[in-house]
Parts: structure tokens; C-alpha cells; sequence
């Protein structure tokens, strides 16, 4: 979708000021809304109508990325100057075309007398942005290929480009066929525009330069097979779908899970000492991560060169931050230990290595399921003590 963004900056205002002026141009932008004047942009599945946000004295204002739009928008602000007695800074204030042509967006901000940042969807406008792109890199080149895994559905093909998008094959149709790409009259043209699939009758429709034959023409013979695979729902419009689960919606979760299991090494069968019927199959997972020091621990995170700030624990402050310190010998949680040890009246506890505590049935138990339940005790006790410590580094960011 492209679409325009607008950071506006008022000049003279003081705090004071600022709430009746984010009323006031609230108002203003949802009365232009109403009447047709401006066109914001609508976001996700609910279609909910984002038209500006606010911040102190700046405000951001999204639209569709028409002409029109970014007129009436100046001429919104204008009017705004007029009756607030409070001058806009233009000269101040930028555009940015999202998706859109670089020398476009600069003819547009010069039009209506603003600056023009952001070199379209390469190099996006606002920081939050470049930290989520550079993110992606980031997993990217830990074989984590984050930056593919969106991939469009098609609905009725009309927000989704025919040949810059990757919607169907392997990659992007510009590049499978580049030559057919050559010869196209309109590269900005969408996948409505090319193709229509309905009840499996397929139709398209070309605009080339000049008629496909040779080689170009193998290339049209061979992009037209590979719209059997195309599924089109004409009812919906296009949405995009993550790659790595079958459902298709991202979650924070799921996403942490493959970055851990990629960085810290796969789950395999365990052995048999990994084995406790008592506990849930996600804590025997754990213990068994645990104790082969496949844990997102600072310390393996760093020896597997991913850049942290510190690599101390941040509970204590007083150590490294390893497998063995979070679940055993960190000051924060040996009490707990302490008060175990002492209810299943087993002695008292002294931090030691990791699988003295959670390996072995330590100390033997009289009996073989009095054994396994105090490792599961241990285990589930473990499994707590980090999710806590997961509860608390989220608290501390
Ligand atoms: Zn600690």
C-alpha cells in the first residue's frame, strides 16, 4: 500500500496549549475525514482508520498517496494557522512517501513547500522502522530468514504488485522473469491487473512493448504454468500471511522459539534420563536444554556472538549470567532452593553444579517413585524459577 506520512511541527506553542491544540486539530482532521477532504490510511485486518498521531507538539499524519490528499492536507494546516493564530512550520515539517518513488515523494514536499525524508520502502522514515528492518537482517544472516517469511495471499489481487512483489514462485516475477520484465509497459501494474482466476478459468492480460517470441516468449509460456498453483478468493482483498506457522498469523512467541531453537541448537530425542512421566513434556524439554546449556542465557548468547550489553545476570548484578547461576546459584533464588530442600527434608542445600541438582535422583530416594517425584519437584521448581526470570527481564526493559 502506498501511502504518504506528514510530520508537522507547530511553531509557538506552549505546554499549556497543547491539549487545546490537539483537540482542536483532531477535531479538524476527523471533520475533513467525514467530508471526503482527506483519506487516511486503514490498518489491519478491523480496517481501522489511522489518519493522524500525536505527540506534545508533533503530529504525524497518514493518507493515501494521491495529490489530492497532500493538497488538502497543507490546506487543512493552513486553515488550522489561520483560526489558531499559531504558525505551522513547512519548512520544519516532512513528507514521506512510504513505497513510494523517491523523486515523487521530493516533488510532492516541494509542491506544498516541505522537506522530503526516507528513500521509499529501502530506507524507511522513522527509526522504529530501521531498528525492525535491521532486526530482520539481523536473522536474516543466522539462516532465521526472517525477511521472506511475510508472503501475500492473494484475494482480489488489487493491492499487490504483479511484478515486485514475491506473491507466487519462488521469488519475485521481475526477477524469474526478467526479460518478460523488460517488456512490460507498466511495472507498477498489480496482479488484478495481469490475472484473474475464477471458478479455474484463468484470464489475463498483457501490455508488452511487443509481442513475447523466443526466449521471451518460453518466459510467458512458463509464468503462465505456474498460475495453476494460483489460488484467488475474489470476495477478499489481498493479506499477508507468516510463512512459519501454519495459520499464518505472526506471534512474538513463536518467532522467539525459532530464533532460540536456531541459536541454541534443536530439541532431539532425549535420553532416557531426560525422562520423568510426572512432569509436563515441555518441562523435560526445558531440563534437557538446561542441563546441555541450551538456555538464552547471556552467557551463550555471547559465545554464540550475539552482541549484549552485559553479560552479567541482571537480577544479582554479582555474577555471569550461565545456565547454572540463573537456576541455582544466583543469590535471588537460593533461598527458594533452601525452603525445597528443607520441606522434602532431603538436607540442606548447597549450591553445586547444575546436574547435581537437576540430574541425578540426588540423594537417592528409598523408593523409585519417591525418587522420580523429588526430581520432578526439582524440575518443575527449575521450570518456574525461569519463566520468573523471563517475567522479570520483560519488566526490566
Ligand atoms: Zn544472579
Amino acid at each position: 500500500m502506498v501511502r504518504p506520512l506528514m510530520n508537522s511541527h507547530l511553531e509557538g506553542v506552549c505546554d499549556k496549549e497543547i491539549h487545546y491544540l490537539l483537540f482542536f486539530s483532531s477535531l479538524s482532521t476527523k471533520a475533513a475525514i467525514e467530508k471526503g477532504l482527506l483519506k487516511g490510511v486503514e490498518v489491519g485486518e478491523d480496517k481501522v482508520l489511522v489518519s493522524h498521531l500525536q505527540y506534545a507538539d508533533d503530529t504525524i499524519f497518514f493518507g493515501e498517496w494521491n495529490r489530492l490528499n497532500t493538497l488538502n492536507l497543507r490546506n487543512i494546516l493552513k486553515c488550522f494557522e489561520l483560526s489558531s493564530g499559531l504558525k505551522v512550520n513547512f519548512q520544519k515539517s516532512c513528507l514521506y512517501g512510504v513505497g513510494v518513488d523517491f523523486s515523487d515523494a521530493s516533488r510532492m514536499a516541494r509542491h506544498i513547500g516541505c522537506q522530503v525524508e526516507g528513500d521509499n520502502l529501502h530506507s524507511p522514515p522513522i527509526g522504529i522502522w530501521n531498528n525492525i528492518i535491521a532486526a530482520g537482517v539481523a536473522m536474516d544472516e543466522i539462516q532465521v530468514p526472517f525477511t521472506h517469511s511475510f508472503i501475500k495471499t492473494i484475494g482480489d489481487g488489487g493491492s499487490t504488485s504483479f511484478w515486485q512483489e514475491h506473491w507466487i514462485g519462488s521469488d519475485k516475477l521481475c526477477n524469474l522473469f526478467p526479460r518478460l520484465y523488460r517488456l512490460e509497459l507498466n511495472q507498477n501494474a498489480s496482479v488484478k491487473d495481469r490475472c484473474c482466476k475464477l471458478n479455474d478459468e484463468l484470464t489475463t492480460s498483457w501490455n508488452w512493448s511487443r509481442i513475447p517470441s523466443g526466449r521471451t516468449y518460453d518466459e510467458l509460456h512458463r509464468l503462465v504454468e505456474l498460475f495453476n498453483t494460483l489460488e484467488c478468493n475474489n470476495n477478499n482483498s489481498d493479506t499477508w500471511r507468516w510463512a512459519f506457522v501454519s495459520s499464518g498469523v505472526f506471534t512474538v512467541k513463536k518467532l522467539t522459539v525459532i530464533l532460540d531453537e536456531q541459536i541454541l541448537g534443536q530439541y532431539t530425542s532425549p535420553q532416557n534420563t531426560f525422562r520423568n512421566n510426572l512432569v509436563p513434556k515441555k518441562v523435560e524439554i526445558f531440563i534437557w536444554r538446561a542441563l546441555k546449556g541450551r538456555l538464552p542465557v547471556k552467557i551463550e548468547l555471547d559465545k554464540r556472538g550475539i552482541d549484549l550489553h552485559s553479560v552479567r545476570c541482571p537480577l544479582c548484578d554479582n555474577d555471569l549470567e550461565s545456565v547454572e547461576h540463573t537456576l541455582i546459584s544466583c543469590k535471588c533464588v537460593e533461598d527458594i532452593w533452601c525452603r525445597i530442600y528443607k520441606w522434602w527434608n532431603v538436607g540442606s542445600f548447597v549450591p553445586s553444579n547444575i546436574s547435581d541438582v537437576l540430574g541425578e535422583d540426588n540423594p537417592p530416594s528409598t523408593t523409585k517413585f519417591g525418587g522420580r517425584l523429588w526430581q520432578a519437584i526439582k524440575w518443575i521448581s527449575a521450570y518456574l524459577i525461569w519463566k520468573n526470570r523471563n517475567n522479570l527481564m520483560l519488566d526490566l526493559v
